[in-house]
């Protein structure tokens, strides 16, 4: 169906799954939608407010992934009515060549903006007894009341979502009309967003930073998002711990916990749990380590206040494995060990491009990456996970039959329900060797081009003279190749590595 536009909200939030589609988000990519005809038929409609409202629902997820602010009808083949927009940007009008058009389009969506989406019709529908909670980072353009319509779409039973523009220092006072719309959306579809509502932190944010200025910076934006989850009624708030790039990482594992301790001690907050999620790198990353998350919680005052969010790409990229049965206990059993399973109060459910221990963050959709299906029944049949809520970060961006690339829900709506069917499924029948067999052929392309990469690197960091030459050739490979495999499938490289480096 129909998809396409995206998000234009920029104080409400949207945003895509972080890693992945942060990426896009960088390179403010566009995003688009739906096959031709349909295409052609938004990029018209934009025009008159009601469609305009429906475009940004449908594509609400996705664009946030992509890009927070864009929106970007995409002209169909041939055609000539070629819309594009940003929020924020201006510029964007120049881009695409429309500017009468672009001017128009931006009016109407920012009209529109404070709508609430429409009910798309689910692509699945919501499994009612299902053990798990799964979903996925859906996009809450036009308002954070769209989150809702946007996970039933999906089918989901857990969701994820940025609590505003998570590319921007602004805190702009929440929607009060938007916080009754989603609240009452809530009770609507029973989603009870206490339980399975994880939301992610911006990217920009830094609880590690030691200089003064930058520290209140940061700090005043975290604080902000978790007022705002305490007033929807949000008992999770998922961020990145932060890096040490200008402080060493015990300083910088002390002024995240003095951060938590500060947050947790304000009334405002109420309960909100803050989730440190794990992550892919090492370097002035903190958190890529079971023994970074377990100092920052010990260094926190209300035990209470603090979780994790193990990411299953992430703790792979990092070294753990959970592709088997024992690799998975043996890497359960390290986290009971170090951090306390106790503390694990959510997941982010990802493939990886990339092999083990190659701290690379790049998301693969599942069992098509270096984990393979396997590694994700092992996490579906351990009870102890059954409430958690597990949410997809996997890229969900296709090529469309004119070349261009658009984001197809339809992928999170079937992961959703095959993890669910995962569930007691036999590993040795043929129904699970099928499927992990296709999944794990259509991966092949991704993995071999990424597998070589970091062959390459580590090659070159063994030969240390060599470095320098390597390093462009390949970041250059990995920024055009992408397209190469472009029947029907793209390839969305989820790079948080970028984001930490930023930050
Ligand atoms: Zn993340
Ligand atoms: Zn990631």
């Amino acid at each position: 169906m129909a998809k396409k536009i995206s998000d234009t909200s920029s104080e409400s939030s949207l945003s895509p799954p972080p890693e992945g589609l942060s990426a896009l988000a960088e390179k403010a990519t566009v995003q688009t939608t739906a096959k031709g005809t349909k295409r052609k038929a938004e990029a018209i409609v934009t025009k008159t407010t009601k469609r305009t409202k429906k475009t940004a629902v449908e594509d609400g997820t996705k664009e946030a992934a992509i890009a927070s602010t864009n929106e970007v009808p995409r002209a169909k083949r041939g055609a000539t009515t070629k819309v594009k927009y940003e929020e924020t940007v201006e510029e964007e009008e120049k881009a695409n060549g429309v500017v009468t058009k672009a001017a128009t389009v931006k009016k109407t969506a920012r009209t529109v903006k404070k709508k609430n989406v429409k009910d798309a019709p689910p692509l699945e529908e919501r499994t009612k007894d299902s053990k798990l909670r799964v979903g996925a980072h859906v996009s809450t353009a036009g308002g954070v009341q769209n989150a809702i319509p946007n996970l039933i779409h999906i089918g989901g039973n857990a969701f994820a979502m940025f609590m505003k523009n998570q590319r921007k220092w602004d805190n702009p006072a929440m929607d009060p009309e938007a916080a009754t719309t989603f609240i009452n959306a809530c009770e609507l579809h029973h989603v009870e967003v206490g339980d399975c509502c994880l939301p992610h932190g911006s990217y920009l944010v830094n609880l590690a930073h030691p200089d003064p200025e930058r520290k209140k910076q940061a700090y005043d934006a975290f604080h902000d998002d978790l007022v705002r989850c305490h007033k929807l009624g949000i008992k999770l708030y998922n961020f990145h711990p932060g890096n040490a790039n200008a402080t060493t990482r015990e300083e910088g594992i002390k002024l995240i916990a003095e951060n938590l301790n500060q947050a947790h001690s304000d009334p405002a907050t109420g309960e909100v749990i803050t989730v440190l999620e794990t992550m892919a790198s090492l370097g002035n990353t903190i958190g890529g380590t079971f023994e970074d998350i377990a100092a920052i919680i010990e260094h926190v005052t209300d035990k209470s206040r603090v979780a994790v969010c193990l990411d299953t790409c992430h703790v792979f990229a990092a070294g753990y494995d959970l592709r088997t049965p024992d690799a998975y206990a043996e890497t359960m059993a390290k986290f009971d060990k170090i951090i306390d399973l106790k503390y694990l109060k959510a997941l982010h459910i990802n493939d990886s491009k990339a092999p083990l221990s190659s701290h690379r963050d790049l998301h693969a959709r599942i069992g098509t990456g270096y984990l393979g299906l396997r590694a994700f029944h092992n996490i579906v049949n351990d009870e102890r996970l059954h409430v958690l809520p597990m949410i997809l970060e996997t890229p969900n961006d296709v090529v469309g039959e004119d070349g261009k690339k658009f984001e197809d829900k339809s992928i999170w709506a079937r992961e959703i329900k095959m993890l669910e069917k995962l569930v007691g499924m036999d590993v040795e029948s043929q129904e699970f060797k099928d499927l992990e067999a296709k999944l794990h052929e259509e991966g092949t392309s991704e993995r071999e081009r990424v597998g070589d990469q970091v062959d390459r690197k580590q090659a070159k960091d063994t030969k240390p003279k060599k470095q320098a030459k390597e390093a462009k050739p390949k970041k250059q490979a990995k920024e055009t190749k992408p397209k190469k495999t472009g029947k029907g499938k793209k390839k969305v490289e989820s790079e948080d590595e970028d984001d930490d480096d930023e930050e």
